[in-house]
């Protein structure tokens, strides 16, 4: 199962008195992560004696009011907001996980995908384990508790980040502390930072902006911070650092807002648009954007190439994702309600519209019709990632290879396909530049059909020495502790 999710935690220092404001304060953050994940979200606060949850299905407004909020005392817990594939939507996968055990409690909230979650499930069913939800977080939890029974926390989460491969950005509480996890590659975001005098860690930095609080730092790849309360520790669990932080969090996942991995997502977006105006240059009367997604590259298109930016399409801002539709009869309806036409705008103009990705390219089908129905005399489509030609095992719901216009098909002919005068894709080097990084650094699998980990049947692009150093290096573990920093 594929999951975009979104994670938060918040602890507040030791000595304050336990009240609600750290349930008050987790629906705000989850709220500004609402776009990593609409189907369903959950929050468990802590008081030192036992876990209280809230979990629903649906929107976080929906799902929490200030009466069940109100009831959720304790100044540590943790949240979470998730979207999976369909087959998956049920309340039973809904997150944090809760494990009350021999030696107390464990919560997890998860963002990312684990490529050996099946193989790990067989052998816990095995040992007469038992599962209440398909999703590979319980997995971890499992691992954990069978760790925890026996060592402390630290040497626990390093000896479950040692059997787990693929993508996971983790929050946790353990027995009073909240703790930080990241994959040794840091496929998905997670940062940390002051909040109302403790710590809240987030998928995104805009959860921190939320509370009006101060980005510290990204937790590092394969770092795990202990947060106590009032200090934090940590601990760096691998030796190299070769990461493969995932393109789609900056094409089009992530908030424009956010800071991922010490880039403002927005700059990178609107160097790329800068970038593919570079590439593809046409001589139009107009730039663009396909709203909501394209607005900031569309932005940087129209600034480098000097061409008026114009918007051609208005979004109805009351729709969700059309991604979340099942089906594509729905999904196709979906398109018409969210985006319409400005008319006056583009009668008789040139366009040129920016969009962000094109992934199953039934929404650039559509859009461009409506524009040249509207009176446009060319549509040009430029589109600020390089064509998406392979799935996603790591954590972005992408569709499946037959799914993906570009998969096996050139830009001509998908140009053809969505019916636009010309087509062009970010180059792979654009986009880097954009990223001012190393390809090296980034997960870029969907783009290219070779991934940074193992996956049956695909294509690997580096071996998995980093969890070789892994083991060698942790009996080196150095804490560092918050007032080193
Ligand atoms: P389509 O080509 O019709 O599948 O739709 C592509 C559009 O959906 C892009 O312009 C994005 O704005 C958006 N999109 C891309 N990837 C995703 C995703 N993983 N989840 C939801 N929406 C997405």
């Amino acid at each position: 199962m594929k999951e975009e999710c979104g994670v938060a935690g918040i602890i507040l220092p030791d000595d304050r008195p336990q009240s609600n404001a750290v349930a008050f304060k987790l629906y705000y953050a989850l709220y500004a992560l609402q776009h990593r994940g609409q189907e369903s979200t959950g929050i468990m606060v802590h008081d030192g004696t036992s876990p209280k949850s809230i979990k629903g299905m649906g929107l976080v407004p929906d799902v929490y009011n200030k009466e069940s909020l109100g009831r959720l005392i304790g100044n540590a817990g943790i949240g979470h907001v998730r979207y999976s594939t369909t087959g998956g939507s049920k309340i039973e996968n809904c997150q944090p996980f809760v494990l009350n055990f021999k030696g107390g409690t464990v919560a997890i909230a998860h963002n990312g995908n684990l490529v050996n979650a099946r193989k790990l499930k067989d052998e816990l069913e095995n040992e007469g384990r038992i599962f209440i939800s398909d999703s590979d977080t319980e997995v971890i939890g499992h691992l954990l508790v069978k760790e925890l029974i026996k060592h402390d926390p630290i040497e626990s989460i390093k000896t479950v980040m040692r059997k787990l491969i693929g993508s996971y950005s983790l929050v946790l509480f353990i027995n009073g502390a909240v703790y930080a996890v990241r994959d040794p590659f840091g496929f998905k975001p997670l940062c940390f930072g002051e909040v109302d005098g403790g710590y809240g860690i987030f998928s995104e930095s805009v959860a921190i902006d939320t509370l009006n609080g101060t980005l510290i730092r990204d937790v590092r790849p394969g770092e795990v911070i202990v947060f106590p309360g009032s200090s934090f520790e940590s601990y760096q669990l691998t030796a190299e650092s070769h990461p493969a932080h995932c393109v789609f969090e900056f094409i089009y996942f992530a908030r424009p807002d956010s800071i991922i991995d010490g880039k403002l997502v927005y700059k990178v977006r609107e160097r790329i648009g800068r970038e593919l105006a570079r590439e593809y240059h046409v001589d139009a009367d107009i730039i663009s954007p396909v709203p909501d997604s394209g607005i900031t590259s569309a932005i940087g298109y129209a600034r480098e190439s000097g061409i008026m930016y114009l918007e051609g399409l208005m979004k109805n801002r009351y729709i969700g994702r059309t991604f979340i539709l099942p089906g594509q009869d729905l999904r196709e309806t979906a398109v018409r309600l969210k985006m319409n036409a400005i008319q006056d705008n583009v009668k008789g103009r040139r366009v040129v519209l920016v969009d962000d990705s094109i992934v199953r390219g039934t929404t650039s089908r559509r859009i461009i019709d409506m524009v040249r129905k509207a009176g446009a005399s060319e549509v040009h489509a430029r589109v600020g990632s390089p064509a998406i030609i392979a799935p996603c095992y790591l954590g972005i719901d992408m569709a499946t290879r037959q799914e993906l216009i570009a998969s096996d098909k050139t830009t001509k002919e998908v140009e053809g396909l969505i019916n636009a005068d010309s087509l062009g894709f970010l180059s792979i080097e654009g986009l880097m530049r954009a990223l001012e990084c190393d390809r090296n650094d980034m997960c870029v699998g969907c783009l290219t059909g070779e991934y940074p980990v193992e996956i049956p049947g695909e294509k690997c692009r580096k071996k998995q020495t980093r969890l070789d150093d892994f083991s060698k290096t942790k009996s080196s573990s150095q804490a560092v502790s918050s007032d080193s920093l």
